[in-house]
């Protein structure tokens, strides 16, 4: 299911490696991939060289863009089928990572993927909004991330909570989000980050991607996250 030979190539480029161990896990997530894609929609994308492509070698080039510390703790925030969480996972399995999203029945998938390569993870099925204000998940961690979830300043509000001082909220996005970083500035201000550093990199040929770090450089006052309807009707400016 994996095409192991493209998924070599692509990384090579942006210097990752992986061990065969990382190989064949991958294999058998595109493998339940397809397969669970046939009884409730995960994802769109389902030819093996694209889910080769633009899911697998999209997620693992964060490993190029953050040096993330053995066992360092980090929260995928609407991880879906498991982007870029379970692909960070199944090649780095010494990674602490919590896999939130709101919907119950992809975190299910998520679980199967683990179990069936003998890994484990933790899921955490709530909204990020709710689960951002719970003392047991704020600034609890030393990474979030989320890929294809909300715009930038919207995302801020999602992500920034359970991020600890020092640590670093990691946003993966297309190359279009230049207006986006932009209209976020002020509400990565009201939530404690600071623009780290804004990376583009070419996945494959004139496919241009985007990852953005965010530094947490002071607590986020205790007003945020704010309840889902505001983030999504009055976007913070
Ligand atoms: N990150 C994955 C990817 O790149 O393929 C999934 C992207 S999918 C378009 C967005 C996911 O975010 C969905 O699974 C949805 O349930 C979840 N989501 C959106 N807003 C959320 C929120 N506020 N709290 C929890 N999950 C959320």
């Amino acid at each position: 299911m994996l095409n192991k030979e493209l998924l070599y190539n692509t990384i090579k480029d942006y210097k990752i490696e992986l061990n065969d161990e990382a190989y064949s896990r991958l294999d058998k997530y595109a493998e339940l991939l397809v397969e669970t894609n046939k009884q409730f929609n995960l994802t769109a994308i389902t030819d093996p060289d694209a889910i080769t492509i633009k899911h697998f070698a999209d997620c693992l080039a964060v490993f190029n863009a953050v040096d993330f510390k053995k066992n360092a703790k980090i929260i995928d925030v609407g991880t879906g089928a498991g982007f870029p969480g379970l692909v960070m996972l199944l090649s780095r399995p010494d990674l602490d990572i919590t896999f939130l999203d709101g919907t119950g029945k992809k975190l299910v998938f998520i679980e199967k993927v683990m179990e069936s390569v003998g890994l484990k993870g933790k899921i955490l099925h709530r909204r990020a909004e709710d689960a951002g204000r719970d003392p047991q998940y704020r600034e609890k961690f030393d990474f979030s991330t989320a890929r294809a979830v909300a715009n930038l300043s919207a995302l801020c509000e999602y992500c920034l909570p359970f991020v600890k001082t020092g640590g670093c909220f990691i946003s993966m996005k297309s190359s279009s989000a230049n207006e986006e970083i932009a209209d976020a500035e002020n509400a990565l201000k009201l939530l404690g980050g600071e623009l780290s550093e804004n990376k583009m990199f070419d996945l494959v040929e004139n496919t241009p991607r985007r990852i953005i770090s965010i530094k947490k450089i002071s607590q986020t006052p205790s007003k945020y996250p704010r309840a889902s309807s505001k983030i999504s009707k009055n976007p913070l400016k």
